[in-house]
């Protein structure tokens, strides 16, 4: 198959205090084809940093399985998780803060490159540190400069060069352009694509709002309180959503061109999203949910296919 990560049934529970569980994911499934982008969606505080944080085996698995190239990461001995950081690779939303200030630009790109001993020769290392940089959009003149003196889009830049540096197959960018101005999100996500093109990488692209997401995503899964309500290829899902909480989502979105015609209405969600230590039964998002009825209280709609390559939880479909 075409398959290079098999997320199934995940769950990550967080103890907080002397008795309380935080179920910050809570029995999660999906896969990503190679050479695709899956974006992960969903609000703050819905799990879905903590997934990308558990495929890279940063936190121990409360239940289920990750699969990377056929292989249960969980149960990696310490030789091949090191193996396996040269092959998936993560950038973060705030460059600044994963990238040293004291370091210099090239040694904050060469430093993977150090721990995994890949040049024995400096003059090697180097070079690949300016190919790097060219690959990203800067230049070699920017390679003794440190990060603060860089804008933010050029910050994320050389996180970006920092994370090819291992020539990773996978990457995890957890929300790499939401603390960027609008106008260089844009920038950054085309040349995540280009990259992309030129290497053959395969994204998992998480994201607080649909707005960019469907720009890189091929498909996309919707998440809800440690919960996948809804996934689809990405076209499907901004077309003919199905969970009233995608179309939230998407009701969010401005629409680019005023010629066309808006046909979203605005779709305001009431109330507060409900903590993960006293989730709702039933139904995650049946507290906020325009289309609530009493089954929703009772009974957890089940993840299921209700059209090819469309998957839903939601009573509405069952
Ligand atoms: Fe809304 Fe019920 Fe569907 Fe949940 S199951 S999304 S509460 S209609
Ligand atoms: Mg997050």
């Amino acid at each position: 198959s075409n398959k290079i990560l098999e997320v199934q049934q995940l769950k990550k529970y967080f103890s907080v205090g002397k008795k309380q569980t935080l179920q910050a994911v809570n029995g999660v499934s999906f896969d990503v084809e190679k050479g695709e982008t899956f974006g992960l969606v969903g609000e703050s505080g819905c799990g879905k940093s903590t997934i990308g944080r558990t495929i890279m085996g940063l936190y121990h698995k409360t239940a289920g399985n990750v699969i990377f190239k056929g292989d249960n990461i969980h149960s990696f001995t310490e030789k091949e998780r090191f193996a396996f950081y040269r092959d998936m690779q993560m950038i973060f939303q705030d460059p600044y803060a994963s990238l040293n200030p004291r370091s210099t630009v090239r040694e904050v790109i060469a430093e993977p490159m150090e721990v995994h001993g890949i040049y024995k020769k400096k003059r090697e290392q180097v070079e690949r540190v300016y190919r790097l940089l060219e690959e990203v959009g800067l230049s070699r003149d920017h390679a003794n400069r440190y990060p603060h003196e860089f804008s933010g889009g050029q910050r994320q830049r050389i996180g970006i060069a920092r994370a090819l540096a291992l020539e990773p197959s996978f990457i995890i960018a957890d929300e790499p352009i939401s603390a960027l101005d609008v106008s260089i999100q844009a920038q950054v996500v085309n040349l995540l694509k280009k990259l992309q093109a030129e290497k053959g990488l395969t994204y998992l692209f998480i994201a607080h709002d649909l707005s960019m997401v469907k720009q890189i995503s091929n498909r996309i899964g919707v998440m809800y309180l440690g919960n996948l309500v809804e996934l689809t290829e990405s076209t499907i899902l901004y077309d003919s959503p199905l969970h009233p909480y995608t179309e939230a989502l998407l009701s969010a979105i401005p629409i680019p061109d005023p010629d066309i015609e808006e046909k979203r209405e605005r779709i305001i969600l009431h109330g507060e999203l409900p903590s993960p230590i006293h989730p709702p039964t039933g139904c995650v998002f049946r507290t906020r949910c325009p289309k609530v009825m009493d089954i929703c209280k009772k009974q957890k709609p089940t993840w299921q296919a209700v059209k090819k390559n469309h998957y839903v939880a939601c009573h509405l479909y069952e």
